[in-house]
């Protein structure tokens, strides 16, 4: 196993990590107060490559490895403070354009991805209902048959990015008497009529992103905009998720080193008891936990990256990243926090909001406990 780098990757690393510093970080505190969403940053993104990465060159994209990518991705996670916005990037690349790219017609891939690589349209993933979550097959909403496409109704909750997508991935059953074998994938594009879309909902963490509900009241879909074939949704459903699952957090590997090395630099100066409190053992050894915690998610994503790249099956190992990333996350703000005092608590520090953020990740692409039943089932339980 070669666990190097070459030049060109380490300085792509340090270009974006410069970028994200230097771009993304502005009025943050403030944004993450009112719940602002810029869009203005997703189109700095878009424009340094970030939405493009993995997608070839012909359909809009930078046609990177995705070994790079993921680099990529945890230098804008070590250099972006607003996870918010990372959460939405990966969310597009990994929900949206990947399922578009791998089960797309050509006239799809045209059609969207110039479109989302460029940041001149969102993506959204809908897949949520109020009486379906993590049982994601349970969902009540429908797409009958009619002369050339579909008339989809029903609702779709906590949707991230809902309130200004352009276009959504939408799940919906085409034969409901099928169950889970009777679900198909669409492409809705937002601003046809019978799509309605509420407002963003207030919420603990991750707030400069909107997370809301959309609504479709008889709303038409051409045939064209059917992913995949009718009644492989559960099919497009489990293989976009264990991309999902696997590189969601990507960026949260990146936001843990940032914290590591702001503790170590806070116990290196902060005094106590005449000394810095990084003499203390209780506040080293959580340190060196929090550099356990990156080090393993490092591991785990790297070579899920490899195994994607590769073409290799990794179920196993996407929900087993999905549950470390995302708990290692939230365990290090944690531990961020307490390293800070009083300091870790207050808002003005921007240190307890990631730890705001970092609780979102232990709900959405699959619970922690949802993630816990799947690596369960793979080993025969
Ligand atoms: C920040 C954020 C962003 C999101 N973004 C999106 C998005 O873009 N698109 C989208 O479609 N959805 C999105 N969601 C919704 C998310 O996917 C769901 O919230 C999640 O799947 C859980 O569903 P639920 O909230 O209905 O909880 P429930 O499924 O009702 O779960 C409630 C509790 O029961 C546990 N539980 C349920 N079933 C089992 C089981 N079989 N075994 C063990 N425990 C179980 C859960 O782990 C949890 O603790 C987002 C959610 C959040 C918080």
């Amino acid at each position: 196993v070669d666990f190097s780098w070459t030049e060109a990757q380490l300085a792509l690393r340090d270009r974006v990590i410069a970028f994200a510093r230097d771009e993304l970080n502005g009025d943050l505190a403030r944004r993450d107060r009112d719940g602002t969403f810029l869009r203005e940053n997703w189109d700095k993104c878009a424009a340094f490559g970030v939405l493009g990465s993995f997608v070839p060159e012909a359909y809009g994209g930078r046609g990177m490895d995705l070994l790079t990518t993921v680099l990529m991705l945890e230098g804008l996670g070590y250099g972006c403070r607003d996870n918010g916005l990372t959460l939405g990037l990966n969310g597009q690349i990994w929900s949206v354009q990947r399922p578009i790219l791998r089960f797309g017609t050509e006239q799809q891939r045209t059609h969207f991805l110039p479109r989302l690589c460029s940041g001149e349209w969102i993506g959204a993933h809908a897949i949520t209902e109020p009486d379906a979550g993590s049982d994601v097959f349970a969902l009540k909403t429908t797409a009958r048959r009619v002369e050339g496409g579909y008339i989809l109704d029903g609702y779709k909750s906590t949707i991230g990015m809902s309130a200004v997508a352009d276009v959504a991935v939408v799940s919906a059953a085409t034969n409901p008497e099928r169950g889970s074998w009777g679900i198909t994938m669409f492409l809705v594009q937002t601003e046809w009529s019978g799509v309605r879309r509420g407002p963003a909902r207030p919420k603990m963490g991750l707030r400069t992103v909107p997370l809301g509900d959309i609504h479709f009241e008889g709303c038409f879909v051409p045939e064209t905009h059917r992913l995949g074939p009718e009644g492989s949704g559960m099919s497009l459903f489990n293989a976009s998720m264990d991309w999902e699952r696997a590189f969601i957090f990507a960026s949260h590997v990146g936001g843990m080193a940032r914290q590591l090395d702001e503790c170590i630099a806070f116990a290196k100066t902060r005094q106590q008891f005449g000394t810095t409190i990084g003499k203390f053992q209780a506040v080293s050894n959580r340190i060196a936990d929090m550099r356990l915690r990156l080090e393993t998610s490092r591991l785990l994503l790297y070579q899920l990256a490899w195994m994607k790249q590769a073409d290799r099956p990794a179920g196993l190992e996407s929900s087993l990243a999905n549950l470390h990333l995302a708990e290692c996350f939230a365990a290090n703000s944690m531990d961020a926090v307490r390293t800070h005092g009083a300091r870790g608590y207050l808002a003005e520090f921007e240190v307890e909001r990631d730890l705001r953020d970092a609780v979102g990740g232990v709900i959405y692409a699959g619970t922690s406990d949802i993630q816990r039943n799947v690596i369960a089932r793979i080993l025969g339980l």
